[in-house]
């Protein structure tokens, strides 16, 4: 049995005092903290092996270059990729979802084509593909979900056509909690021969995910809501589509040859990785798949499941309380409001008690319209949490309760 209490001190920042009181940090959806596995490997590699990657040939660039490398094939391993070079290093999910959006829509989407996207998304995975259908007037087209945040699949049939070019989807919602039946969407959309691009920045932290098994030809994430640091993100494709795509930024080491009268490019992934990487990022990457490999997907997924009905059951208790979305399947986010009081003044008391949650919108404004509300407050899970943060939690919101009836 995987002991979290002891897991959880891997954890510094957890160790800290908010306002004289321990930190209670459920805002994992926003960005996850590192374990000291982590943060070691980022000291070491500055200590030890800084130096620009694929440059030099001197032993410091070989070594970053090795480990650089290296943290690919943890990467592709980790997603079952057939191959190491379908793994693209990009600075998160916003970017590598805009370089599919500019390189595979300049290339294969035209005027009056249509793009699928869910209702649910964060906005990364709308104004790319909006902008877009704006530059090449083509439409884009909404896969709706229902009140408890589930999405209308029915209604995906119903919309997708032949000038369907491309339908990019979350798996998980950042603000519900849902985990989308992806395989299915995939399986619809294949009917049709139309690619799928998989955002992926709320799933990989809370469940296994294997791409070959998805069959999706674009998955996307951020490796800051993993555990590693921010500044790097994933792009998963289909060999075929990155061969297809041009490179989406041009620079220094994604050339195979330039001379004044023209440019060649590299191979993939190079050709998509123009410039100096931010390669202790992409380090600390493989650390944090290692440190989450090691504690086991499924066993992160059992304890996040208990500790997600856990908080649903007590959040149930309070009077007053609405909380958004009831999805058949979902993982530890949960939106909510309390009657008559403000999220942000909410978020507010909760802080001085030492409790970290998020207010706002959360960059997901089309789910807000969804529910008429102009925000709300977010409690999301990690594994290092505990029953003893969802009772601050539930004390918390029990005390903004009592302090906003005295006013
Ligand atoms: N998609 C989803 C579902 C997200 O939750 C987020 C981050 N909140 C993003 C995309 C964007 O990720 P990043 O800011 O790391 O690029």
């Amino acid at each position: 049995m995987t002991d979290f209490k002891k897991i959880r001190a891997d954890f510094p920042i957890l160790g800290q005092k908010i306002n004289d009181q321990g930190l209670v940090y459920l805002d994992n959806s926003a960005t996850t903290q590192k374990p000291q596995q982590v943060i070691d490997g980022i000291v070491e590699y500055y200590t030890k092996m800084n130096c620009n990657v694929h440059r030099s040939v001197h032993f410091l660039s070989k070594q970053a270059s090795t480990e650089f490398e290296y943290t690919r094939k943890i990467v592709s391993e980790f997603l079952n990729s057939k191959k190491s070079k379908q793994i693209v290093f990009t600075s998160g999910t916003t970017e590598s979802i805009n370089l599919v959006a500019n390189s595979y829509g300049n290339n294969f989407v035209e005027k009056d084509d249509e793009v699928l996207i869910t209702e649910m998304e964060h906005h990364s995975n709308i104004v790319p593909w909006q902008m877009l259908c704006e530059n090449k007037k083509a439409r884009l087209k909404i896969i709706p979900f229902d009140d408890d945040g589930n999405l209308n699949l029915d209604e995906l049939e119903n919309i997708i056509s032949d000038k369907t070019k491309v339908l990019s989807a979350t798996y998980v919602s950042n603000v519900l909690g849902t985990i989308n039946p992806i395989k299915k969407i995939i399986e619809i959309a294949h009917e049709k021969d139309i690619p799928v691009l998989v955002d992926g920045a709320q799933a990989v932290q809370h469940m296994p995910v294997d791409v070959q098994d998805l069959d999706c030809d674009f998955f996307v994430f951020s490796g800051h809501k993993i555990y590693a640091e921010t500044g790097i993100g994933i792009l998963y494709a289909k060999e075929k589509w990155l061969n297809k795509m041009p490179p989406y930024k041009y620079g220094g080491g994604m050339i195979s040859k330039v001379s004044l009268k023209g440019t060649t490019f590299s191979e993939i992934p190079f050709k998509f990785e123009a410039g100096t990487s931010n390669i202790s990022a992409v380090i600390s990457l493989g650390k944090a798949i290692k440190y989450v490999e090691n504690i086991g997907l499924e066993q992160i997924q059992e304890q996040e499941r208990k500790l997600t009905n856990y908080a649903l059951d007590r959040l149930r208790s309070i009077d007053g309380i609405t909380i958004y979305g009831n999805p058949a399947e979902r993982c530890g986010i949960i939106s909510f409001n309390l009657d008559n009081i403000h999220h942000y003044d909410a978020v507010l008391i909760l802080d001085k008690l030492g409790i970290a949650v998020r207010s706002g919108k959360h960059c997901a404004e089309t789910v807000m319209d969804h529910f008429k509300i102009n925000g709300c407050l977010r409690a999301s899970i990690a594994f290092y949490n505990s029953k003893e943060d969802i009772d601050r939690l539930i004390a918390g919101l029990k005390k903004v309760q009592e302090m906003q009836s005295q006013t």
